[in-house]
């Protein structure tokens, strides 16, 4: 008996099929739960190997007869990909979307419908095909349907960030085809998706694999704009990863064109990627970034979704994502070989005031945008963390952990100092400006009142006669500012209009009244580290 004989049904499909020795993390569990029917959810991080959570439940039960598992994906390229790379090892799989011809369609419905097909990919929105729910039909009253599988199951949710309709009417799966184990899949869910994914999709009596979402082998930092964070930016892919893959995230296209360029024009392979861009020349830009060595890809978030280069060294974000589950998702993309990676973020004043009011400004409802006001306050607090950052982003995700020894503030912890006092002067000198005439005034005449400094704007409005005309000269303008950051980040400041006028929330009272204590981090160079010096 040879030793391949004495191994379970999965863990030879495992080595036969796919070349590898052992499972990874929950993968055995979960292969095992989903082969014997159980339904399952399964939380895992990107690069985690949730393809074969399925992929061998599908094989395995396709040779006890059980015939064929339909997988819904999102992602046209992501089914190529994989259909492709099953067809090679041995594994009947096919693909229906829109790309196929009405004749290749036939013939993948003909496959299908014998039961020959192990693995059928199909998008969301060919569930309520009535053709295709018909020959689903047929399938499940021959014992031919063996399994569905879900993937990026967060999709579902009005909380994420890639709702899509066409996932809600996958709770059918459940409701007409009951006795067929479902499992579903994501990279990214916090509580509120999680409880959402289960809800709509009738996951009650799934069993939840939660992995860890922890990423060691990338390093998180977020520095402080200082000004120039095109240069920041540069001296960082100059110190720690020349010549090397990377992303670069922007919020708009028109600084994803005025970046790559400036970029280039300093010696870096950066190439621009936008929705706005033509079509050919975005596929161009990818396929160089995928195949060449050393692209820095500058893109809005249109680029990333279902883009598998396991050695990109670093993400680096020049504006700041929406919520932390983008964070967490744009970050991921980095290091997926599990080599050590950067994941670099540059953050300042005005992308907090931007981000708070491109919600104020959405036209959704009042509540969706509190719930996104909730989740952008939770991303600042991260930025402003003066402790272990990935303690905190894995908090977020319900896990616990300790300090990490892999994030700029574990390698350098840094100062800090009590800034309480000189929030009260910040806010009282806000509280003056509206005594003083209702008037409502912006960050720079505001540190300049502080700061006793005699411009023009002081002398119109007369404000050397305020009583908190400067009280603040002992702090730079650059201290001023980050206190000012930290007291937006935390509501206590509001900011309104197009000038960005300031005024204060009803918060503001305890910090006046010196019932809140703030720690404010003291401004720092971020950390060098030499290559030699990387983790696994
Ligand atoms: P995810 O979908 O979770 O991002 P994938 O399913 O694409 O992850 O898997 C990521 C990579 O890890 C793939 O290259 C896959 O072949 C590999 N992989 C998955 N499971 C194993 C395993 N048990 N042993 C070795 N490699 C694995
Ligand atoms: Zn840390």
């Amino acid at each position: 008996m040879s030793a391949s004989d004495q191994l379970s049904v999965p863990a030879r499909i495992l080595q036969e099929v796919f070349g590898y020795s052992a499972f990874r993390g929950a993968q055995a569990d979960i292969v095992d739960h989903v082969t014997a029917g159980g339904d399952a959810l399964v939380l895992m991080p990107t690069g985690g190997g949730k393809s074969l959570c399925y992929q061998i439940p599908a094989i395995a039960r396709h040779r006890g007869g059980r015939g064929v598992a339909v997988v819904v994906s999102p992602l046209i390229a992501l089914m190529h990909d994989q259909v492709g790379a099953l067809e090679e090892a041995g594994v009947h799989a096919a693909f229906l979307n829109s790309t196929l011809s009405s004749e290749q369609a036939l013939h993948v419905e003909r496959e299908m419908m014998s039961g020959r097909l192990v693995m059928l990919y199909a998008a969301p929105e060919r569930i309520t095909n009535p053709r295709f729910l018909a020959q689903l039909d047929s399938l499940h009253e021959r014992g031919l349907l063996s399994l569905f599988a879900i993937d990026e199951a967060h999709c579902v949710s009005q909380w994420g960030h890639d709702f899509r309709s066409e996932y809600l009417a996958l709770s059918l799966l459940h409701e007409r085809y009951a006795d067929v184990p479902r499992i579903a899949l994501t990279a990214t869910a916090d509580e509120l998706t999680r409880a959402d994914i289960i809800e709509r999709l009738r996951l009650e009596e799934a069993r939840i694999f939660i992995s860890s979402f922890d990423r060691p082998n990338i390093r998180y930092a977020i520095v402080e704009k200082d000004g120039k964070p095109r240069e920041q930016l540069l001296r960082f892919i100059r110190d720690e990863h020349e010549d090397e893959a990377g992303v670069v995230y922007c919020q708009s296209r028109k600084k994803v064109e005025e970046t790559a360029e400036w970029l280039e024009g300093e010696g870096i392979k950066a190439l621009p990627y936008h929705a706005g861009l033509d079509a050919a020349l975005r596929q161009k830009h990818q396929d160089r970034f995928l195949r060449e060595d050393g692209i820095v890809m500058v893109a809005t978030i249109a680029f990333g979704m279902g883009i598998d280069k396991p050695d990109v060294r670093f993400v680096a974000h020049l504006d700041l994502p929406k919520n932390i589950e983008s964070y967490y998702q744009e970050t991921g993309r980095a290091g997926r070989d599990g080599e050590a990676a950067d994941a670099w973020m540059a953050y300042g004043l005005a992308d907090v005031v931007n981000q708070r009011r491109m919600i104020d400004e959405s036209p959704a409802e009042e509540d969706f945008k509190q719930g996104q006001r909730g989740k952008l306050d939770a991303l600042l607090a991260l930025a402003e963390a003066t402790d272990c950052r990935r303690v905190r982003l894995l908090g977020y995700f319900g896990e616990a952990s300790t300090a990490c020894g892999n994030c700029d503030n574990c390698l350098s912890p840094p100062a800090t100092w009590d800034a309480t006092d000189a929030s009260r002067k910040l806010l009282s000198c806000i509280y003056r400006f509206h005594q003083n005439g209702g008037q409502r005034f912006g960050a720079g005449h505001l540190i300049d009142v502080l700061r006793g400094k005699a411009t023009d704007k002081v002398a119109q409005y007369g404000h050397e006669r305020l009583s908190t005309w400067g009280i603040g000269a002992e702090l730079a303008e650059a201290q001023w500012r980050a206190v000012l950051r930290q007291l937006i980040a935390l509501g206590h400041v509001v900011t309104e209009g197009e000038y960005h006028t300031l005024a204060l929330a009803d918060s503001a009272r305890a910090v006046l009244k010196g019932e809140t204590q703030l720690l404010l981090r003291v401004p720092t160079v971020p950390p060098k580290r030499g290559k030699s010096s990387r983790v696994a």
